[in-house]
């Protein structure tokens, strides 16, 4: 099934909660069969069918509402919620309209449903993520009509780890986490309600692992590890239940650390985070203990705009970011639009291979105005603000492949007062960093592309994880390189891919001579604790063993040694 080196089988998802858990897989209850078209209701049976609906939803949202009393915080908000779309007026007369059209009210569920979840999924964005939940009530709806049994969680009497294609909120928020110690969903995202409230709840989760997932099979014992966004089919009992305790031990270490981020010997390595708008910001700054913003992705506040916002709409948006850290370093990245992130007003249409193609920095490359707007608003974001030296506003390029990019961009930017860097994600510019650092104030190495373009391996692909595995030593040297020349040149370099995330691949970039990290916030104590649980010597003596090793697996499995025995 997949070509992996090992004998298991490792498939990615995106990562949520972290926490190691091993314990058998358990699927859902079926949602039920949805009706087919067809069927037609006699005009004089249709006023029944009317009562039909609305006693089987009444009952359905009342029976979450009762939920909703009895739970507590965030889950009592979304099985209201939850409640509140069952009562939906605009869903409800859709449905009515249908059962009126001579529907049954099965099938009106079903096609009021399907209109819906087509309107919020054009809206896009957190509207797209609640189509689960739309589809969530149709089948409670449905199941109520029939007289069938509540879709959802299955009754267990032992530790298991849930598996969904996605959980709906009623699900989630009525999750009882002494036997469902761990989520994984084949859909969704990390501002689904899956998501929120596996954080409240605190139970690893890992969510959009894609349909590969399908074929773990109900019993099956997985390995899942929150971090990583892995599910691992086929672990070692031994090492699972190994990798297990030493999560909750590591758990207790991350609540107790305390930054800035340092090794045990006081060598500093600063911790950031990487956010797309003012909430995410604000999250960071109140919830973690990040020194900055490492990663500022502008691109995705822009994801469902028909046309470029102005220069003063882009400042505000900058602004709701940039105020969150008031007194620190916020790394902003210029529009990195295209491939997996089409943004209409910058992504070139009907590209035949768009990660190789016009995104990123090539796409201002052949627009420039389109850049220098971006850069007068952050500029002007950061003036509006009075940031200063100690409040530095910091300017990257992402996919930045040659010197002479380099250039381009640091001139756009030193004539607007902007400190000038360039992201590290095309291996052109790992190799070349010697003719680009000289134009740039600093660098930072985006791990995710590098990793796909090293490897030339799709980064959305879950077949292909084996490889997108910024463990890969490939990728190592890469950064290695890239660090030996910032050292020469006196460039700070920095990361901002998921790699900075996995604590133990962070003290391989400290070795490495990398000077910041920047992750999801959520990922910063994790990190910040296993850096002070080594010293310098041994983030190098680890780096050396990752470098030489054969591939990803056998590097990471070198570097555990090396840093959980001292
Ligand atoms: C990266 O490529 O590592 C990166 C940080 O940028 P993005 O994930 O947004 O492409
Ligand atoms: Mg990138």
């Amino acid at each position: 099934m997949y070509s992996n080196v090992t004998n298991d089988t490792v498939i990615k998802g995106t990562a949520v909660v972290p926490g190691v858990r091993y314990a058998k897989a358990v699927w859902i209850s079926p949602r039920p069969e949805l009706p087919q078209a067809g069927e037609v209701i006699d005009e004089q049976a249709r006023e029944a069918e009317l009562e039909r609906f609305t006693l089987a939803a009444d009952t359905v949202a009342s029976r979450l509402l009762n939920r909703s009393e009895k739970a507590t915080g965030d889950a009592a908000a979304v099985l209201k919620a939850t409640a509140g779309m069952v009562n939906d007026r605009g869903w409800r007369k859709t449905v009515k309209k249908g059962i009126n059209g001579g529907h049954p009210a099965e099938y009106a569920v079903v096609a009021a449903t399907t209109k819906f979840v087509s309107m919020f999924e054009a809206a896009g964005g957190i509207m797209a993520e609640r189509t689960t939940d739309l589809r969530d009530i149709r089948d409670r709806v449905i199941a109520q009509l029939r007289g069938e049994a509540e879709p959802g969680l299955p009754t267990v009497s032992d530790r298991v780890v849930l598996f969904a294609d996605d959980l709906s909120p009623a699900d989630t928020a009525a999750l009882d986490t002494t036997y469902f110690v761990g989520l994984v969903t084949e859909l969704g995202g990390p501002t689904s309600h899956t998501a929120i409230i596996a954080r409240q709840l605190n139970v690893p989760c890992i969510v959009a692992v894609g349909e590969d997932v399908r074929q773990i099979a109900d019993g099956e014992p997985v390995l899942i590890d929150g971090s990583l966004g892995t599910v691992t089919v086929g672990a070692d009992p031994e090492t699972a239940v190994a990798a297990e305790q030493e999560s909750k031990i590591q758990a207790e270490r991350i609540a107790q650390w305390r930054g800035p981020a340092q090794t045990k010997d006081g060598h500093r390595v600063q911790l950031l985070a990487n956010v797309q708008d003012g909430n995410a910001a604000r999250l960071a700054a109140q919830n973690s203990q990040a020194e900055g913003v490492g990663l500022f992705r502008t691109e995705l506040c822009f994801l469902t705009a028909t046309q470029e916002p102005s220069v003063e709409e882009q400042a505000e948006v900058y602004k709701k970011v940039l105020e969150q850290f008031p007194d620190s370093k916020v790394v902003v990245r210029s529009l990195d639009a295209g491939s997996d992130k089409p943004v209409a007003f910058a992504t070139m249409a009907d590209e035949i291979n768009p990660a190789l193609g016009v995104r990123g920095l090539r796409v201002a490359r052949a627009n420039e105005s389109l850049m220098t707007r971006q850069l007068d608003a952050i500029a002007k974001a950061a003036n509006d603000l009075g940031r200063d030296e100690n409040s530095p506003t910091w300017v990257m390029a992402p996919m930045v492949a040659t010197a002479r990019e380099a250039k381009w961009f640091a001139d756009l930017c030193k004539e607007r007062g902007l400190i000038a860097g360039a992201m590290i994600e095309v291996p052109a510019a790992a190799l070349m960093a010697d003719k680009i650092m000289p134009h740039l104030d600093f660098v930072s190495i985006g791990t995710n592309d590098l990793t796909q373009y090293t490897m030339a391996a799709d980064r959305m692909s879950p077949q292909l994880a084996y490889l997108t595995d910024p463990w890969q030593p490939a990728v190592l040297r890469l950064i290695e390189h890239t660090c030996k020349e910032g050292q020469r040149l006196g460039t700070a370099v920095g990361v901002c891919g998921e790699a900075a995330a996995d604590p133990l691949l962070a003290c391989v970039l400290t070795g490495l001579g990398v000077n910041s990290l920047s992750a999801a916030s959520t990922a910063i104590a994790s990190v910040g604790a296993q850096l002070a649980a080594v010293d310098l010597d041994t983030c190098k003596k680890a780096a050396a063993a990752a470098l030489n090793a054969e591939g990803a697996t056998q590097a990471r499995s070198l570097v555990r040694e090396i840093l959980i025995s001292v």
